[in-house]
């Protein structure tokens, strides 16, 4: 049913409202050939009860308005904040909600090392969803258990990327006032079966299990932080942002879902109350708020966002900031990135190519083979005059 109203199959952002909605559990996700899922009906159950059509938030997209206000914002736990992948800001928001007796949802890797979307109720749960990972996270069953603790009078936590908070807010139909959600500047979400795949090149080269990830190291700083794999025999492999193979592909754009590249949730009135991001550019606009340990853009987009924002100023360093200039350094608010042209042949190569060839075939900088190639030429010719040079003198 789902696929006859949505036009196309990349509209699909796979959020799992129509999977969790349907009131026969006709509606299974199912992984496609590039590793993305994607609903699938079982006919025979279907009641067309057209539940699942009239919660697709990108069928029934409606206009947000709202004016968030911006900060800057720095967590006063300095351990924190070197954990996380910006100011360390979504711990002390969770934080809060949790001594409140709350329940927190986000992202954390499964023993596999794939994501999945889950709920924490300790302080000691939130090192599972602290720290971006860089991948589409499942949202299996959790607005089902997000609607069960809200309905019992829980505080509920909810965060994730803006489709997922779009995701949610159309399950739920209704507006809860114990519920508070958190979406994040969103760059796009790379393929789960990409990732995959990259860990077992890992733990192949390794010659041994993983036994903790970390995208974001900032040992060397927060604007060059590297990506480690902490492996069970107790060896590391790290390495820069900018030379780590799979984040080489994340940010070439070649293997992002196909919805991330025309995504309906890019503006400044969003879906959540409260929006979470890397402060890039902080240095001109803010210089004392930067020492390159993670600086957090905040926005502050409905009065829920307002009353925990006031709860945790506490815990931080924060200056308000204007959203425009903020966001001058983080298009990704406003716009999808644009797809590499050679997307297809990698997801064609992905099972056949070993990862790294993979990389160096398709997200290598044709400005860089270009320049190989002058560079070779010139060696060349340095070479020749050389060589002549050498029979010249020999005379
Ligand atoms: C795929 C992705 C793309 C991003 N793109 C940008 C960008 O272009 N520009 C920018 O400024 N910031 C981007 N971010 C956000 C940024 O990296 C930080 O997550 C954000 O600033 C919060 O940082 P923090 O220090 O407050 O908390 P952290 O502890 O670092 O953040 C943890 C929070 O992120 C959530 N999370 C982690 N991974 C995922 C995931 N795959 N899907 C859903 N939720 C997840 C966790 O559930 C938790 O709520 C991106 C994050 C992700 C996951």
């Amino acid at each position: 049913m789902i696929d006859k109203e949505l036009k196309n199959k990349k509209d699909c952002m796979g959020c799992h409202a129509c999977a969790n909605i349907c009131p026969k559990n006709c509606i299974s996700m199912e992984v496609d050939e590039e590793g993305f899922l994607y609903p699938t009906v079982d006919c025979s159950l279907c009641i067309k009860c057209h539940k699942c059509v009239d919660v697709c938030p990108i069928i029934n997209k409606t206009k947000v308005e709202n004016n968030p206000i911006a900060y800057s914002c720095i967590n006063n736990d300095e351990t924190i904040r070197l954990d996380s992948s910006s100011g360390g800001i979504f711990t002390l928001i969770a934080g809060k909600v949790i001594d409140q007796g709350g329940v927190v949802f986000g992202a954390r890797f499964n023993e596999r090392f794939e994501l999945e979307h889950n709920f924490v109720e300790t302080k000691e749960g939130l090192n599972q969803l602290r720290g971006s990972k860089y991948l589409q996270s499942k949202i299996g069953d959790s607005y089902k258990q997000a609607k069960f603790f809200l309905d019992s009078g829980r505080i509920v936590l909810f965060t994730g990327t803006p489709c997922q908070i779009a995701g949610l807010k159309s399950y739920l139909s209704i507006s809860y006032i114990n519920l508070c959600t958190i979406d994040i500047i969103c760059h796009g979400v790379p393929s789960p079966d990409v990732w995959c795949r990259y860990v077992k090149f890992r733990e192949t080269k390794a010659g041994t299990q993983v036994q903790r990830i970390a995208f974001r190291q900032k040992d060397e700083g927060w604007k060059q932080y590297s990506v480690s794999f902490l492996f069970k025999n107790d060896t590391e492999y790290r390495q820069n942002l900018f030379k780590d193979l799979y984040m080489r592909a994340f940010l070439k754009d070649v293997c992002l879902r196909p919805s991330c590249y025309d995504c309906r949730f890019k503006s400044l009135s969003r879906e959540s109350d409260i929006t979470l991001a890397d402060f890039w550019g902080i240095q001109n606009i803010l210089p004392q708020m930067d020492d390159d340990k993670g600086t957090s853009l905040v926005f502050i987009n409905s009065e829920i966002g307002q009353t925990l924002f006031e709860e945790i100023k506490d815990g931080m360093l924060y200056q308000e900031v204007d959203i425009n200039e903020a966001v001058k350094y983080n298009s990704a608010a406003i716009k999808s990135s644009r797809p590499n042209k050679n997307r297809e042949k990698f997801f064609k190569d992905l099972s056949s190519l070993s990862f790294d060839r993979l990389v160096k075939m398709y997200c290598t900088d044709k400005l860089s083979i270009r320049a190989k190639k002058f560079l070779k030429s010139i060696l060349k010719k340095i070479t020749i005059k050389l060589g002549l040079m050498k029979v010249i003198k020999k005379l």
